[in-house]
């Protein structure tokens, strides 16, 4: 299959979950994960319509937002763990940051002079060495949040961990959700959905899918 195909396909799948849901598929954004691969496949993306996309690695991110800059209209997505010293870096060529995860971070990001979009990561897993926040953090770094100057809190981002039935992690992100939104009303974006499992995600309510292999195919290198 081409890139091409592989992109329809799974916009097509995920039209169907929506439609499934009881959802349209113009509340979804599909991001396709680029990570591994080299720039030009992200020009090939855009040229087929793709406006955002996600890297996972602050050095390769760079490159490729540098190389890519004439593309003036595409939106960096970072996914990946994040230093507290690399934060400022990311967030100058990096749109929105789905992976911020304590409150160290918040203030790295946060800006008198200008807005960075960020999610906040909830870790579903019993290992403190995951990305994300402890469910009981949440809603104070929501409050955090929303006092630091120039973020923009969109919502939640989570990973549906190894060995649990992924609807039952996401539908967990949907509760978390629903919670943070009590604080923080128009944080109702929910990034969650990944090759695997991007259908169980829909069904949960998943505003933005974060996409990789099902669209880019195999990663030339992965680890
Ligand atoms: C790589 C990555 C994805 C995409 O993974 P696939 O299984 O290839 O779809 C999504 N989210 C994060 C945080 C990633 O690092």
């Amino acid at each position: 299959m081409t890139l091409e195909e592989r992109l329809s396909e799974v916009t097509a799948r995920a039209a169907t979950a929506a439609a499934r849901a009881g959802r349209s598929i113009d509340e979804l954004t599909i991001i396709p994960v680029t990570k591994f691969h080299p720039a030009s496949l992200v020009r090939e993306l855009y040229a087929l319509g793709v406006r955002d996309v996600a890297e996972n690695r602050h050095q390769e991110a760079r490159e490729k937002a540098v190389e890519l800059a004439d593309l003036t209209d595409l939106r960096w997505n970072f996914v990946g763990q994040l230093q507290g010293k690399k934060a400022r870096q990311v967030r100058s060529y990096a749109h929105i940051i789905h992976s911020v995860d304590r409150a160290s971070l918040i203030d790295s990001l946060s800006s008198e002079d200008d807005d960075t979009s960020i999610f906040l990561q909830v870790n579903l897993t019993d290992d403190p060495g995951r990305g994300g926040a402890a469910a009981e953090q949440l809603e104070e770094l929501t409050e955090y949040a929303l006092r630091a100057p120039g973020i923009r809190l969109e919502g939640l981002m989570a990973v549906a961990p190894l060995g649990v039935e992924p609807q039952a992690a996401f539908a967990r992100v949907r509760e978390l959700s629903e919670r943070i939104r009590l604080i923080a009303p128009m944080a109702s974006s929910i990034s969650t959905g990944m090759s695997a499992d991007f259908e169980f995600a829909i069904a949960e309510g998943a505003t933005h899918l974060r996409i990789g292999t099902a669209i880019t195919g195999n990663r030339p290198t992965d680890g």
